[in-house]
């Protein structure tokens, strides 16, 4: 039997839940003897490869960068896990959206001129610095998501569990100790 290609992303989040993803420790181990890790934060791989099967996507979609390569992903991907709040639900990063439309003007103004302590300047670098979007989005509302794996962030215990059924290829539940918000 083929490996499965397994990947993550992070887009409009902390990172928490990758260092949750670290946090499996010696299951990490097992999970390597069993998937290949074909794109990551934790590897060295600068374009998302084609027949993925399994993602797990960490984070809201905030600019313009994460919306293209959130479409990309979905096209070459199997099975998409939105994986932890920001994923699910737009959590902090989507905070910004309660200040309407516009909420983008207003945050680049608080953060970077309002409080600046020196050089107060919009970050401007055209074809560098993404723009945002006009509101933050959780996964499942630009793309069809499989799977969701909340919590901020989900603890090591709950994403183990569900990689131990998406990889041996049965389906998890949404019900009992492994489902939790914040
Ligand atoms: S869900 Fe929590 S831990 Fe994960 S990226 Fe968002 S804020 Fe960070």
């Amino acid at each position: 039997m083929d490996r499965l290609k397994v990947a993550t992303v992070w887009f409009g989040g902390c990172s928490g839940c990758h260092m949750s993803f670290l946090d499996l420790d010696e299951f990490l181990i097992d999970l390597v003897g069993l998937v290949d890790i074909v794109y990551s934060p934790i590897i060295d791989c600068k374009e998302y490869p084609e027949n993925v099967d399994l993602c797990l996507i960490e984070g809201a979609i905030c600019n313009e960068d994460n919306l293209e390569l959130l479409h990309k992903i979905r096209a070459r991907t199997k099975t998409l896990i939105s994986f932890g709040d920001c994923a699910v639900t737009g959590n902090v990063p989507a905070m910004r959206n309660q200040f309407g439309p516009d909420n983008v003007a207003n945050v680049l103004q608080c953060a970077y001129i309002d409080h600046a302590q020196e050089n107060p300047r919009k970050p401007s670098a055209p074809g560098i610095v993404p723009s945002l979007l006009a509101r933050v989005m959780p996964v499942h509302e630009v793309v069809t998501v499989e799977h969701y794996l909340p919590g901020c962030p989900p603890s090591a215990a709950n994403i183990k569990a569900l990689l131990v059924h998406l990889v041996s290829g049965t389906t998890p539940q949404p019900t009992g100790p492994h489902l939790k918000f914040g």
